[in-house]
């Protein structure tokens, strides 16, 4: 399989996402075209790579290799142009027409890819010519660009190999990033599985508190098992903004499979459903869960919701153990609570291999570079002891899922083997890890 180079690149789009990958293009040397609806929003786009207080740009020479225009009299600029990256508004129709403009002037050879974070592939391409069909693919960047290492990259039914392999070199070796190959499945691997994290941790979040485990602890233990920065859960939908949390619910509400375990949390729990219909969504309304007060004398306080008594209280830093498995197997509050939480969302991913990855190495992947978990789940099980994780999934009458069960007949303890260069494969063999 030969590979095409990319050494120039257009970007449709130059808002949050379009001027991120096109700042992270230039940085990696190559000549950018950046591409909006007018040429001044185009522009406005390159201004903000060098503004504010994390510029996206380590260097702002590289800026000089960024050209803007509008799409209306410059979309013909595309002819130069060995990929074709669009990061447009998340909106089907809006995808499909300026896909349909640019057909008309790429050249042969040339790439195209969607920046689309859960518009299926195979609905933009419906209907689209085949040298549309075989040159497209999905390029999921997280935000920010410049800061998150993944790169999920899900090509159609059509796409051909050397397209998805010229992409995932280019990504890895130009733009530095960690690439995961993901399918076409609703919100692909990183997505599915956090999104299903957080709003099944909302749920169970409200179980905990009622028997009063502090909000405080709950992000302080989900830090620990999973090592992710101190925002935890609450401090972490705090930043993501509970308005978009409930438009991501609503997605998953369309479109996840009809049997799905996430389907049981795409309602926010009644208390967050208040906060939203109140506008409390988090740091953007400097106040969701948590807040910072600063008074007269310019001094900072923390501070808590209080989602029972709707009042704001002083936060209190908790400290929990450090040892995922101590946490994870605790008979007490916060034990059930880690219990719960983990053992769904691990199941949960256990369940959807092969569904949405054809391993169980991607799945860890697109957890650890696009959710900062330090470990993805089947590290984390394999850390935990899979099989005291079966016999007490077991012992509740719960269902063993899918990779678990591969894990069980294939008489493996773990899911790798010890120095991590082989895993277990959806064959129940052992395979090699390559890099991503
Ligand atoms: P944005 O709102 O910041 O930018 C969207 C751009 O699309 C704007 O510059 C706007 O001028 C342009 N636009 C609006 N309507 C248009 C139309 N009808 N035709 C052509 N262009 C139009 O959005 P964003 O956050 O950069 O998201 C862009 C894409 O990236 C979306 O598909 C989104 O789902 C995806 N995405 C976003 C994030 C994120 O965290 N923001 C993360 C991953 C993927």
């Amino acid at each position: 399989m030969s590979k095409r180079e990319i050494d120039s690149v257009a970007v449709l789009g130059a808002g949050t996402m379009g001027s991120g990958i096109a700042a992270a293009c230039a940085e990696a040397g190559c000549r950018v075209l950046l591409l909006d609806v007018s040429p001044e929003m185009a522009s406005q786009g390159k201004e903000r790579m060098s503004a504010g207080r994390m510029p996206m740009v380590e260097n702002p020479d590289a800026l000089d290799l960024i050209s803007t225009g509008g799409f209306d009299d410059s979309l013909g600029l595309t002819k130069d142009c060995d990929w074709i990256c669009e990061a447009i508004v998340e909106d089907l129709q809006a995808k499909r027409d300026i896909f349909g403009r640019l057909e008309k002037f790429r050249a042969n050879g040339s790439i195209v890819s969607t920046n689309t974070s859960g518009i299926p592939l195979r609905s933009i391409c419906e209907g689209m010519p085949e040298r549309f069909r075989t040159d497209v693919a999905v390029t999921h960047f997280f935000n920010p660009v410049k800061v998150m290492k993944l790169l999920e990259v899900v090509p159609s039914e059509d796409t051909t190999s050397e397209v998805i392999e010229s992409l995932a070199t280019f990504g890895r070796n130009r733009l530095k990033k960690g690439v995961v190959y993901a399918k076409d499945t609703v919100n692909f691997i990183g997505n599915r599985i956090g999104c299903f994290w957080m709003l099944a941790g909302l749920h169970k979040g409200k179980e905990a508190r009622g028997e009063g485990v502090a909000l405080e602890e709950i992000d302080a233990l989900m830090t620990a098992v999973l090592g992710i920065p101190p925002t935890g859960l609450y401090g972490l939908v705090d930043l993501v903004g509970l308005d978009v949390m409930d438009l991501v619910a609503k997605n998953l509400q369309v479109n996840l499979p009809e049997v799905d375990a996430c389907r049981e949390y795409v309602q926010l729990p009644s208390e967050e459903q208040t906060m939203l219909e109140a506008g409390q969504l988090g740091r953007k309304t400097k106040g969701g869960f948590f807040r910072v007060i600063v008074n007269e004398n310019g001094n900072k306080t923390k501070e808590v919701y209080d989602l029972s008594n709707a009042v704001w209280k002083p936060s209190v830093a908790a400290s929990v153990s450090s040892v995922p498995r101590a946490l994870m197997f605790a008979d007490d509050s916060q034990g059930r609570f880690v219990w719960n939480l983990v053992s769904e969302t691990l199941c949960y991913a256990a369940d959807l291999v092969p569904e949405i990855s054809n391993d169980i190495v991607n799945v860890d992947r697109a957890m650890r570079w696009g959710f900062n978990w330090k470990k993805g789940p089947f590290e984390l099980l394999d850390e935990l002891g899979n099989k005291d994780v079966v016999s007490r999934l077991e012992s509740e009458g719960r269902k063993v899922p899918k990779m678990l069960e591969v894990l069980r007949s294939s008489g493996y303890d773990n899911f790798y083997s010890e120095d991590s260069t082989e895993f277990l494969g959806t064959d129940g063999k052992c395979h090699l890890v390559v890099d991503g």
